[in-house]
């Protein structure tokens, strides 16, 4: 049995190929559920492995994608029933373990979330490892405390994937939302996710002062960089920042001030390893939050064979929102 795929390889020279290939069930890894996949995503770690700008791919030959959604064909996992509609999102898929950019993917039964009643499975993907890491962001500040009182929540890359789903869930959630974006035509995309005011990105990706004017309750940065920095400088006191992303850089350029000053909390998020509580405690926020208008508005739907033009796109800062990706 064969089944169509993405598959990364690498030359001798390190030099990393990627085609559209026949690939043999009896290729896939280790797992006891195996699935139909109907959708995937383009996800900003899915640009950085199709493009090879970064090594997020460490076991080759790869499928790439570390989002799927579908429908379960073989399971030897207790509680998985053939039939089943499940999400995947990270466990390593698409870095080391085969992923979710072809039409079948096996995996162990515990990394699989069954499809939320309120999602289709191409609203599942329009979600994404981008939209679940932002409620694993939203639910991090309101562990470390932050309420509506608090004052304003900044988003920062508010039209990306991550940002995007980020304000809707805070407005959402009765926040008053401050976007920072390097997109001005985007003022009523970001307003209509519920975003009450727009921050030029400029004002926070150059170097800048230790501490600043306190200007935010909290924040949700998927730049990191300069932007971390600042927005750091800009939290009032007691304040909290998730940090989860690096579009801007992996660096971390400022200072001790606003933790030692202002008790400023800088909260670390990651997707990858989050343990399986976390997970469903975030897909339950999104399906109570994140009205379908606010999904139709972000996403944009392609088919996967468009996968390493859009890898391109989303590096380069060109996707707003989130791409689903239809698996046929
Ligand atoms: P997107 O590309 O969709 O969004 C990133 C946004 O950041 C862009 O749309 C843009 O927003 C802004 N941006 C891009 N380049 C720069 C720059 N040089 N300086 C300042 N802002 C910039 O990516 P995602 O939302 O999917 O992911 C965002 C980040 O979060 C990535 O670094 C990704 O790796 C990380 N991530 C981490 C996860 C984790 O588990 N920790 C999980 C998911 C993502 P605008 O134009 O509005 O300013």
């Amino acid at each position: 049995m064969t089944f169509e795929a993405f598959v990364l390889t690498r030359d001798d020279d390190r030099k990393e190929h990627l085609a559209w290939t026949s690939v043999d069930e009896s290729d896939l890894m280790e797992g006891d559920v195996t699935v139909d996949v109907s959708h995937s995503t383009m996800n900003y770690k899915d640009g950085l492995a199709l493009t090879g700008s970064s090594p997020v791919v460490r076991r080759w030959p790869m499928i790439p994608g570390i989002d799927f959604a579908g429908r379960v064909s073989e399971s030897s996992h207790e509680g998985i029933a053939v039939g089943d509609a499940v999400v995947l999102n990270g466990w390593g898929v698409g870095e080391t373990h085969l992923g979710g950019f072809g039409q079948r993917a096996r995996v162990p039964g515990e990394w699989l979330v069954p499809l939320p009643e309120a999602f289709t499975p191409a609203q599942s993907m329009a979600i994404g490892t981008a939209g679940f890491t932002a409620a694993l962001c939203v639910l991090a500040l309101e562990r470390a405390g932050v309420t509506r009182a608090d004052g304003p929540i900044l988003v920062t890359g508010a039209t990306g994937g991550v940002g995007s789903v980020a304000v809707a869930l805070l407005a959402a959630a009765g926040f008053e939302v401050l976007a920072s974006t390097g997109k001005a035509d985007e003022t009523g995309y970001l307003k209509d996710l519920g975003a009450s005011e727009i921050i030029d990105r400029a004002e926070l990706s150059e170097p800048g002062r230790p501490m600043g004017k306190e200007r935010w309750g909290g924040a949700v940065d998927s730049v990191g960089s300069h932007t971390l920095a600042n927005v750091l400088a800009g939290t009032r006191y007691g304040g909290t920042v998730a940090a989860c992303g690096l579009a801007q850089g992996m660096d971390l350029p400022g200072s001790v001030a606003p933790f030692i000053l202002r008790g400023v909390t800088l909260a670390g998020v990651d997707s990858v390893m989050a343990p399986m509580p976390a997970r469903l405690d975030a897909w339950a926020r999104l399906a109570r939050d994140l009205a379908p208008t606010a999904l139709d508005a972000i996403t944009d739907t392609r088919p996967l064979a468009d996968a390493p033009a859009l890898a391109e796109d989303i590096l380069a800062g060109k996707v707003r929102g989130r791409v689903v990706l239809t698996v046929a």
